[in-house]
């Protein structure tokens, strides 16, 4: 099948005042006793959007995903889809299916059997059972599995009858609590592309629960950042990566260097903030005030190391190499600046044979772009 990321593309309905979200959560509070899982959090999702809910483990991600599913109900606040207000409303009339973590494959059943269940429930007639059921095999690869038992089958394969079985009643919404979880790092990779490609081509709108940043950046049109049953950001991928609103997020979501500092000085667009001795050069401190305590945040690839000055730059600093970690496509040195604060600087191994190598202890310099940072207040 062909990629279908250019549609992607295209696809921003957030950016549309007109737009009407799908799904909003509107000041949703879930209480467990005193435990408060989720606090009074506000989120839309728009229709046909890949839509991520990101954050560590016990954040009330997955009490979000049951809460639209209808496992659970708010405490209070509503949630709302298509318009329509789902408190009350039992999980099997919501036009929502969620695909679990474990899949609960039923270990007796054939694969086919599986995909049939839910139809079959729902009362399809058996030709129609049969036809849907060779439609979703085909489209998750696996027709020629369809009368092997679930133990038969490699992890990466129940999960695409799990995928299947959770397609084949055409919910309007598919919500995928850890669906990859299960797999190994290579074929993950490989099934995201799947997943994606999945969604689009069934046009649906996809809500995906994961602790894995890179997952999220991968698959998702939005991510939500979520922290102690709160919205941290939500934001597309290259936003939350590139534009963090918070330290929280900038901490949380790939590498960064923070240093905690002040705005010294302001000259236009322009400001300078100094952090412990160093003095760094900005373009990003929008209206920031002088004396506002901030952090400036730089992720290590926008840090260019080398072994002597350069010759031009807004910021170069003298520092030694403090460690190295080669990762084989890149090699990430750690340089110890004059003031104690170490750095992280990434350079690409774009040849086998380093031009400018570099050892432990050796004197280097970092240097990287006025608008190579963020400064963040929060
Ligand atoms: P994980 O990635 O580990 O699944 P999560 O972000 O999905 O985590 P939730 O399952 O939503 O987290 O749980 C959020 C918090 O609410 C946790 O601290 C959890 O212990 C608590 N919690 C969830 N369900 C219940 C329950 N039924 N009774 C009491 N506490 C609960």
């Amino acid at each position: 099948m062909k990629s279908l990321g250019n549609i992607r593309r295209e696809f921003a309905p957030w950016n549309n005042p007109d737009a009407k979200p799908y799904i909003q959560f509107k000041n949703v509070t879930k209480q467990f006793g005193d435990f408060t899982a989720v606090n009074n959090l506000s989120l839309s999702i728009y229709e046909r959007e890949f839509f991520a809910l990101l954050g560590a483990s016990g954040c009330g991600k997955s009490t979000l995903l049951r809460m639209l599913a209808g496992f659970e109900e708010p405490t209070s606040g509503q949630i709302l889809l298509d318009g329509q207000d789902l408190r009350g409303i039992p999980p099997y009339r919501r036009p929502v299916n969620m695909m679990f973590q474990s899949y609960a494959l039923f270990p007796h059943m054939t694969v086919e059997q599986n995909i049939a269940f839910g139809l079959k429930q729902d009362g399809m007639a058996k030709a129609d059972i049969e036809k849907r059921v060779a439609e979703m095999l085909k489209l998750v690869k696996l027709s020629q599995f369809a009368k092997r038992k679930p133990h038969q089958l490699s992890g990466g394969q129940r999960q695409r009858v799990a995928l299947a079985r959770a397609v084949a009643k055409r919910p309007k919404v598919l919500l995928l609590d850890e669906p990859l979880g299960a797999l190994d790092k290579k074929l993950r990779e490989e099934t995201q592309f799947e997943l994606m490609d999945l969604q689009q081509t069934l046009g649906l709108t996809f809500v995906v629960v994961t602790h894995d940043q890179e997952e999220a950046m991968t698959m998702a049109d939005r991510i939500a950042i979520i922290d102690k049953g709160e919205v941290m950001q939500v934001a597309t991928p290259a936003e939350v990566y590139e534009a963090p609103g918070s330290r929280f997020v900038a901490d949380f979501v790939g590498n960064i260097n923070t240093f905690e500092g002040k705005v010294a000085d302001r000259n236009g667009a322009g400001a300078t903030i100094s952090s412990a001795d160093l003095l760094i050069r900005t373009s990003n401190a929008g209206e920031i005030p002088v004396g506002t305590e901030v952090a400036f945040a730089i992720r290590p690839e926008k840090i260019k190391v080398s072994s002597k000055r350069p010759e031009t730059g807004d910021n170069v600093m003298e520092g030694e190499v403090y460690d190295i970690a080669y990762l084989g496509d890149m090699t990430i040195f750690h340089v110890k600046l004059g003031d104690g604060q170490v750095v992280k600087a990434s350079s690409l191994n774009a040849t086998r044979a380093t031009d400018d190598p570099l050892s432990w202890d050796d004197k280097a310099w970092i240097s990287f772009r006025q608008d190579a940072g963020v400064v963040l207040t929060r």
